[in-house]
């Protein structure tokens, strides 16, 4: 015999559904919101130019917005956000036999992706790792503005950029690491004072003290003695830029490299920030004929930033390529930029932009927003124009 219904018994179970789905509303948007700003640290500057955008939902109305290119989800954060990435220019094939470093081994990297002058230049943008180190994220943005319209985001026409883009296959992953860029509460750290760009992009401890660069990676995972995760890490403390290669612990890492592996760009840049002059590093653990090459393109685009009248190093001031660690104890680490090479062959670099932070509280930016993308764009045509002149086959 069926048993009437207790009104109690319904009137509870409802509110105990409701009283759940409150606690998990309550719990995904802490573990999805920004970081709050300590008290007594500078608000975040505002207004910020509207083409100087980088918060996740930027990236994400932006990526919705686009018709000329293909948008995949490569990956999903531990944070769970999508890692999107644009892909411009069809898709050559690239008749493949060997793995990378085998067909090196058997004397002729075409094992792995037979090309010739005729195939279409490939290039990888890899948007920032570290998630605080937004300026990339800006730039990258725009850059795909520049893709679907000939225009960035501020209207400037970039007509040579353009037609460059339109020749090579393209891939742009606008941000490498969203988790760190949902937590770090800054939208810019221009005019702000390094120390706090350090901390909230390299975490403090569980006393306060900032880990600091290079400290912040003498942990790793960073995990437990964490005050503030730094935006430096994903969700599970992961700094992408010094993941395990041969067993990645990121998803992120992963699908990166999956990228690198499949589509053989002849060219990658890692985006990242930091307070000095904008730059390209010199990469290790690569061949000495790409360090080589980098060292050119590094000094090509420094005097592109000096013709433009942006900040720029004097020509002695550029450190050229180098021969690793002849002594103990090594300094060079075999990082995600020789990865990218090992698994493919590609020319990858790190290129670190200027935040525009100041040293003393009260001194001015040496920078303005437009010249920060000014920065971004100018890298861009130049990659692009010398991959496009001077190809290795
Ligand atoms: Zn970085």
């Amino acid at each position: 015999m069926l048993r009437p219904f207790n009104p109690d018994l319904v009137l509870m179970l409802r509110l105990s559904t409701l009283l759940f789905l409150f606690a998990f509303l309550f719990w995904s948007n802490q573990a999805r919101s920004q970081l709050r700003m300590d008290p007594g640290d500078p608000p975040n500057p505002a207004p910020l130019p509207h083409y100087f955008q980088s918060k996740l939902t930027t990236i994400e109305q932006r990526v919705k917005a686009i018709k000329k290119g293909e948008v995949r989800v490569v990956a999903t954060s531990p944070g769970g956000h999508p890692l999107y990435a644009v892909y411009y220019g069809d898709r050559e094939e690239q008749a493949s036999r060997a793995n990378y470093n085998s067909a090196v081994a058997a004397r002729d990297p075409g094992y792995y992706a037979s090309r010739d002058s005729s195939s279409k230049a490939v290039v990888f943008f890899l948007g920032p790792v570290h998630g605080h180190e937004i300026e990339g994220i800006v730039g990258l943005l725009n850059l795909i503005q520049v893709a679907e319209s000939g225009k960035d985001c501020r209207g400037k026409e970039w007509p040579s950029l353009q037609q460059k883009l339109e020749q090579c296959r393209v891939i742009i992953l606008p941000c490498a690491n969203p988790d760190g860029r949902q937590r770090c509460p800054y939208d810019s750290f221009l005019g702000l004072p390094v120390a706090l760009m350090t901390k909230y992009g390299q975490g403090t401890r569980k006393d306060g003290s900032s880990w600091g660069w290079p400290q912040a990676k003498s942990l790793h995972p960073m995990q437990g003695n964490v005050g503030i995760l730094g935006a430096y890490f994903n969700d599970d403390g992961i700094n992408i830029m010094h993941d395990e290669w041969f067993s990645p612990m990121a998803r992120e890492t992963e699908a990166i490299l999956e990228i690198a592996r499949t589509e053989a760009p002849d060219m990658t840049v890692s985006l990242h920030s930091h307070h000095q002059v904008s730059r390209i590093l010199p990469a290790a653990y690569v061949p000495w004929y790409l360090k080589m090459r980098i060292d050119s393109l590094t000094r090509r685009l420094n005097q592109r930033y000096a013709r433009a009248g942006l900040p720029s190093l004097p020509e002695d001031g550029i450190e050229g390529p180098q021969v690793e660690d002849m002594s103990y104890p090594p300094q060079s680490s075999f990082n995600l930029i020789s990865a990218l090479h090992h698994v493919s062959g590609t020319m990858a670099f790190t290129f670190e932009c200027s935040h525009g932070t100041v040293r003393e509280p009260e001194s001015k930016a040496l920078l303005s927003y437009g010249d920060i993308l000014d920065i971004q764009m100018l890298l861009y045509d130049e990659m692009l124009d010398y991959i496009l002149k001077h190809r290795l086959y």
